[in-house]
């Protein structure tokens, strides 16, 4: 028989490690959900139908949270807590029962239209988080559909294996690993889903949003899953298995030594002292990162807890969050950013626009919505006497909105004084510089603030002119740009002027090809997702200050993103040899 001949797929890194093994097809039963008419007698039956399903759907999920719980902890279980409490949402199943009674439709059929509303208002958000949850709200109406069609749930698999599937929810991810997973390959999903979260915990490697993987792999082919570099091989050749296995082996040993600098600071070769902090969502990651060795949050987003509720979050909803997240920072700081919501995404009121990134967006809503501000500044002044906050406001564009900020922070601190409760009176008040405005002006900012952090994420596609979230400009979307370079340098300058910390806090920070630059151009903090922590510190520790400067001097002379990136790749092979570039 011919061998078969060999594909790679390239998606995204959501769980690290490299295996192999014979795949598993797991494909997902989708529910047929045909509208029928039914009669007043039937209304009855199609109650009782429904509320069985509830029940049933309820012990499942119950019987999953229990497996979670045991295998990652309270934490991580709380997806499935959130998934409970959809079905028991009083409103939410009072309306379906009225839609049966009143249209006389199958309960299926109402289920299917009354949740699939909701799930398309989430999905139309530009908020990546909120487009997750809708997934939750997907698994919860397919699990109470499925139930009340009385299927059964097949999540058994005899050998040990790669579990192939269009996507995985976090239920199914749990539920799989009761058997022998060997990895998860799926066509969707990204980085933030609760399936790629779950994955990491329960260490299994893992890669996400492969597109097509599930049309291209049969039952029993041979698979290769590296979840360090993205990739997925179906029927690896010997030469490419044995390449995976040298490059398994170095993974494990510079894994081995990045946990020897864990707790090490991020110190040059020649004594430059950077901080090294972490971006955080939820205090459910505060684990993991601070066994990545992180000293401190340098962006806390705090989006999380009002993209979860309805209604905006009370003062003291907020105030346990960030108390909790403060202590568990202790003894470093936590830079929480205030809300940060844009455009329709989320608000409370039903609201949409046509250019929501250039539209009401972070510090625009705020202003213009005082109440909401002062409320969550209340809330993290509150926290300050738990540890070390400082605050921050993203997207500022000019001096008015600082000084406006202002005065609602000293009337917030006058408003506790006067009432006596407590707060740190030296929280220090710093802004995002994301908007191009904002960076030309930075030295007349940093004589407004505390301290500078650079958004990179939203201040390239405003600088180039090219939406971060659109895959067809994605391509021009680049760090490297010169442009992007020099602005940086301009900010980093313009907050030392006026002896102001700069720290950035986009992706870029934590892109070990840009390291060597943003430490010869002077940043003061890295703040880095959690994942590429070690990683960061390892080249900081392994570089002087001074050569770093004299690599940024060149690279600012340089003339096209290519040139640079190519400079400082070949720069961080010669000075960290063992470092892996993907
Ligand atoms: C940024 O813009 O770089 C940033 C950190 O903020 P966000 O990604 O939350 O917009
Ligand atoms: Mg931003």
């Amino acid at each position: 028989m011919e061998p078969k001949s060999e594909i790679v797929l390239h998606g995204i890194a959501a769980s690290p490690g490299i295996v192999m093994g014979k795949a598993y097809i797991f494909t997902k039963h989708i529910p047929r959900i045909e509208e029928k008419t039914i009669t007043v007698n039937d209304v009855e039956q199609e109650l009782l139908r429904l509320r069985h399903a509830q029940t049933r759907s309820q012990k499942e999920l119950e019987k999953i949270l229990q497996l979670t719980e045991e295998k990652v902890g309270n934490q991580k279980a709380k997806i499935f807590e959130a998934q409970i409490m959809i079905l028991s949402d009083t409103v939410l199943f009072d309306s379906i029962k009225k839609r049966i009674q009143k249209e006389l439709k199958n309960a299926e059929w109402i289920v299917h239209k009354e949740i699939s509303k909701y799930q398309q208002m989430m999905l139309k958000s530009p908020d990546e988080y909120m487009r997750e949850r809708a997934h939750d709200v997907e698994d919860v109406k397919n699990r109470l559909i499925r139930n009340i069609q009385q299927d059964l749930l097949i999540s058994r698999f005899e050998k040990k294996s790669v579990v192939i599937s269009e996507m995985l929810t976090p239920a199914d991810t749990v539920l799989f690993s009761r058997n022998d997973v060997l990895a998860y390959a799926t066509d969707m999903g990204g980085t933030t889903s609760h399936a790629a979260l779950l994955s990491r915990s329960l260490k299994i490697p893992s890669v996400v949003g492969l597109k097509d993987v599930s049309k291209h792999v049969q039952q029993e082919d041979w698979v290769l899953v590296d979840g360090y570099a993205g990739s997925v091989i179906i029927n690896p050749t010997r030469e490419t298995i044995a390449r995976c296995n040298k490059r398994k082996r170095e993974h494990r040993q510079f894994e081995s030594k990045l946990e020897l600098i864990r707790d090490l600071s991020a110190q040059t070769t020649d004594g430059k002292e950077i901080r090294l902090s972490g971006n955080i969502e939820f205090s459910q990651e505060f684990r993991f990162i601070s066994q990545q060795g992180a000293h401190g949050i340098g962006l806390y987003r705090t989006e999380g807890i009002f993209l979860r509720s309805d209604a905006y979050p009370s003062e003291q909803v907020q105030f346990n969050e960030y108390k909790t997240i403060v202590e568990k920072a202790k003894p470093y700081k936590v830079v929480m950013r205030t809300l940060d919501i844009g455009g329709d995404k989320v608000l409370a009121e039903n609201y949409s626009e046509e250019n929501p990134f250039l539209g009401w967006r972070g510090i625009r809503i705020l202003l213009d919505k005082p109440e909401l501000f002062v409320t969550q500044l209340r809330a993290m002044f509150r926290a300050s006497v738990h540890g070390e906050v400082w605050i921050m406001l993203p997207m500022i564009s000019g001096i008015k909105e600082i000084r406006r900020s202002k005065e609602l922070i000293e009337q917030v601190k006058q408003e506790l004084r006067g009432k006596n409760i407590p707060f740190d009176e030296n929280v220090k008040i710093g802004v995002m510089i994301e908007v191009p405005s904002a960076a030309v002006i930075a030295s007349d900012i940093a004589q407004e603030v505390d301290f500078l952090s650079i958004g990179t994420n939203d201040l390239i596609q405003y600088l180039i002119a090219v939406d971060r979230g659109n895959e067809t400009v994605s391509s021009l979307y680049q760090e490297f740009h010169p442009a992007v370079i020099k602005t940086i340098h301009h900010i980093i300058k313009a907050g030392h002027q006026h002896n102001k910390p700069v720290s950035m806090c986009g992706e870029m920070a934590g892109d070990p090809t840009a390291t060597l630059l943003l430490l010869g151009l002077g940043l003061d903090e890295f703040s880095v997702t959690p994942v590429v922590l070690p990683e960061i510190k390892k080249i900081i520790r392994s570089v002087s200050f001074r050569e770093s400067e004299e690599i940024a001097q060149r690279v600012l002379e340089m003339k096209t993103e290519e040139d640079i990136a190519d400079f400082l790749r070949v720069n961080l092979h010669a000075m960290v040899p063992e470092l892996l570039l993907e």
